[in-house]
């Protein structure tokens, strides 16, 4: 199996106590078999607090969380008791793996960051370079027509995402026109009343909707033509994929488009247009939209529509 990520992913590490939005707080988290069994094998005051704070639901243990919806074993000063007294490796599959997401081909696999932690979206949208995908793991690649016919094609849009002579929101219509593809047309806020009708987890983000109901058009700051670049290759690389399960191609194209343009839009109506509001957005965006695939799902179906 080949492993293929961003040439970024290596440099990622969690900023632990230092993060404003911690995975840790707010997410159910379920433990793997394994770790489970491991953490009933631990004696003493930790062994207790291990008990005392799984509850096995439908057959899957999870960690209980407390009344503000925080991990058990999160401490005050923003660090992991497990980490602390155990070691990294003594952590569940979900917390290790956090915030890394994968595509499966028939023999490869790629892997990324998820924008919905904060660190990753720092790393990600400061990257300078065009952005390429790198090896991780060497193997035998056999693929299916599909999936060579997808890897191809997501290059070519990868050339146009990038291709630095034009300016993103330029690059973003290029994208479009070089697929056919229409996007639903609607106005900011009529989008925002259909972002508003998704499932909502963070009152922060109602605000935004709200915003984007005021706006009227959009504009990408020059200072931040990158990291938009960065944010639509990463849109690019992690939603493409999935048209090899329900082979709408279209719908992840568009999903990408319409993402980058509704966080300029709500981004131009914010007080301040710089590089930490645009990052604390796209973190919010992706943890309240990429991070449902009940959301996701209700705009690939409303973009599919548009494009059948
Ligand atoms: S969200 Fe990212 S930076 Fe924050 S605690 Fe989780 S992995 Fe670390």
């Amino acid at each position: 199996m080949k492993l293929i990520a961003p040439d970024y992913y290596d440099k990622f590490s969690c900023i632990a106590d230092r993060c404003r939005h911690s995975c840790c707080v707010g997410w159910e988290i379920d433990i793997d078999e394994n770790t489970y069994e491991y953490y009933k094998s631990i004696g003493g005051e930790l062994g207790k607090a291990l008990q005392a704070n799984i509850a096995v639901c439908d057959g899957t243990a999870n960690f209980t969380l407390d009344e503000n919806e925080r991990c058990p074993f999160l401490e005050k000063d923003g660090l992991c008791r497990l980490i602390k007294e155990l070691g990294e490796s003594s952590l569940c599959n979900i917390c290790a793996d956090h915030p890394r997401f994968r595509s499966f081909y028939s023999q490869r696999t790629e892997i990324g960051l998820g924008l919905c932690c904060e660190a990753a979206t720092d790393l990600i949208l400061s990257q300078q370079h065009k952005v390429t995908l790198v090896t991780l793991e060497d193997d035998e690649e056999t693929l299916t027509e599909d999936e060579e016919y997808l890897l191809k094609y997501r290059n070519q849009l990868f050339a146009i995402a990038q291709d630095r002579d034009f300016t993103v929101e330029e690059r973003l219509e290029n994208l479009l026109d070089f697929c056919g593809i229409d996007l639903p047309e609607k106005s900011f806020s009529e989008w925002a009343e259909i972002y508003l009708s998704l499932e909502r987890l963070d009152e922060e983000w109602t605000d935004k909707l709200n915003l984007l109901k005021k706006a009227e058009t959009y504009a990408i700051p020059s200072s931040l033509e990158i990291p938009f670049e960065q944010l639509l290759v990463y849109l690019l690389y992690r939603h493409i994929p999935s048209a090899l399960d329900d082979g709408d191609i279209a719908s992840k194209i568009g999903f990408s488009v319409l993402s980058v343009r509704i966080i300029a839009a709500i981004l131009s109506r914010e007080e301040k247009q710089d590089f930490e509001a645009l990052k604390q957005l796209v973190r919010l965006y992706s943890s309240e939209i990429e991070y449902s695939q009940e959301n996701l799902n209700t705009l690939w179906d409303l973009l599919y529509e548009q494009n059948d």
